[in-house]
């Protein structure tokens, strides 16, 4: 099976670029934040206290899905609501739970070994794929990511402000570098792309280089 594990901080472009070369090599994109997200999506819905790791006994009976690029949980399509700026704003929350890493964990290995995939997340190179083909960690300045989300919500109309979500960025990465199970960094062996002066071309040909070096 080929594995491409793609890690880094909030907003560095991960999903666009993993999806990109998803299409181009014809195998699967896995967006694990997704799952994250979803969980988190579920917890708020259910009304439990999010903090309270022996709650999410939820998970057992949770489904989790994607088709045609939607992301499904029990039947449903949540693509759009696992989005929000408050599963956004909690997410780090359950991901800092050794309950949910360990659910999440054993789902995304069992998917990665029924097929060829690129999976993006915070641990894939470290935790979840060890083993990967390639391994790339990609990061970008906290300015450069902000200005990217600012102009993407400006493109979709909606009022947003660029200090706050530079605020929100570097809180959110901060929380993930520094939890104590399976924390954001870069693998040993995993190769380092800034792009924050790279455009999404740029950045593709960067990835693609270090794929075909790796075959
Ligand atoms: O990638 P995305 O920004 O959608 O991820 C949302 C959140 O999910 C991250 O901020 C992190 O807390 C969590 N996450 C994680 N491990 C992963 C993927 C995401 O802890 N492999």
């Amino acid at each position: 099976m080929l594995k491409i594990a793609i890690d880094g901080p909030a907003g560095s472009g991960k999903s666009t670029i993993s999806k990109i070369i998803a299409t181009k090599l014809g195998i699967e994109y896995i967006d694990t934040g997704a799952m994250y997200r979803a969980i988190t999506l579920k917890a708020i819905q259910l009304g439990i206290d999010i903090d309270d790791e022996s709650q999410y006994h939820f998970l057992e009976s949770t489904s989790l899905d994607i088709c045609n690029g939607r992301f499904i949980m029990d039947g449903v399509d949540v693509s759009d609501e696992i989005r929000s700026v408050e599963v956004t704003n909690a997410v780090s929350t359950p991901s800092k739970m050794a309950k949910v890493r360990e659910y999440l964990v054993e789902y995304q290995q069992k998917i990665s070994n029924s097929k060829n995939c690129i999976m993006d997340g915070r641990d894939i190179g470290t935790t979840v794929l060890p083993d990967a083909n390639v391994k790339i960690y990609l990061t970008a300045s906290s300015d450069a990511r902000a200005r990217r989300r600012y102009d993407e919500l400006k493109a979709k109309g909606e009022e947003c402000d660029l200090q706050k979500i530079k605020e929100d960025i570097e809180q959110r990465d901060y929380q993930d570098m520094h939890r104590d199970i399976s924390p954001l960094k870069q693998a040993d062996d995993a190769v380092l792309v800034d792009s924050s002066d790279m455009g999404i071309d740029e950045v593709v040909e960067a990835i693609k280089t270090v794929i075909n070096k790796a075959k």
